[in-house]
């Protein structure tokens, strides 16, 4: 469903990431590790056309993106993301926050969109909460909303980058559940930023560790935590526990 070709990031003069390349078949799960400033958040966000890369290509279902490509509100309605800060609006309800990319960009009917975007808060245990207002809520329950905001536009492919890192503990559990099961029962194509190592280990099915902007290595799930390949794997592991 994606691929990604020798991609290279750029800040002005310092180079961020390095020659990345790999693939994501539908259905899979990638978690994106390594330490901070790494470029986990800059990749993620180059896939998502937040960023702007110097050179390489992407392909998305097919078709080839170049560093120059215009069609980024287009190609974000299938290329869901969630971060750490939720930035729903803050003068919307609820339901509004979910509904905007539905009614606005895709052009839907607002009873058809309003019945899946409930049924969606339903699944997330939010149903008493569409015509409350951001401010009102937890942080886990704006990260709730803030998943159900992106799945409303029915993305191919989530982009989740650190979600859980401003979370209370007890949030942090609710809301990988919810990620586990998208996996589970939607068998959702994901790539995860997370610091939690166990959840990282249960769900994923393809590890890529980075450094300094480069793929160190691209390990499947269980062998990475048994036995990374490198040593310096083995060092951020360990550290991470
Ligand atoms: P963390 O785990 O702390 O979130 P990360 O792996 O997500 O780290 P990035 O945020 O992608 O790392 O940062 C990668 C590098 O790019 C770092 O050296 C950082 O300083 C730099 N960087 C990130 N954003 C910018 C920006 N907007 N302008 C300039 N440099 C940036
Ligand atoms: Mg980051």
């Amino acid at each position: 469903i994606l691929k990604i070709d020798k991609l290279n990031k750029y800040y002005g003069q310092h180079q961020v990431l390095y020659d990345i390349s790999f693939e994501i078949q539908k259905g899979e799960v990638v978690a994106l590790l390594g330490p901070s400033g790494s470029g986990k958040s800059t990749l993620i966000r180059c896939l998502n056309g937040l960023e702007q890369f110097q050179s390489g290509f992407l392909f998305f279902g097919g078709k080839q993106i170049t560093p120059q490509e215009k069609n980024w509100p287009q190609l974000r309605q299938k290329i869901g993301m969630v971060f750490q800060s939720y930035d729903l609006f803050p003068n919307l309800s609820v339901l509004d926050n979910i509904l905007l990319g539905p009614l606005k960009v895709q052009k839907r009917q607002r009873a058809e969109a309003t019945a899946e975007a409930l049924k969606l808060l339903q699944r997330v245990g939010l149903e008493k909460y569409a015509e409350v207002y951001p401010r009102q809520l937890s942080g886990g329950q704006k990260q709730r909303v803030a998943i159900v905001r992106a799945l409303a536009l029915h993305p191919e492919l989530m982009l989740f980058d650190e979600v859980t890192a401003s979370l209370d503990p007890e949030m942090v559990r609710g809301i990988l559940e919810i990620i586990r099961e998208l996996s589970e029962r939607d068998n959702m194509t994901m790539i995860i930023v997370t610091h939690e190592m166990n959840f990282a280990a249960q769900i994923a099915d393809r590890i890529l560790f980075l450094e300094e902007g480069r793929i160190l290595e691209q390990t499947p799930g269980k062998e990475f935590f048994q036995h990374a390949k490198t040593q310096r794997a083995r060092e951020f592991l360990e550290s991470m526990t």
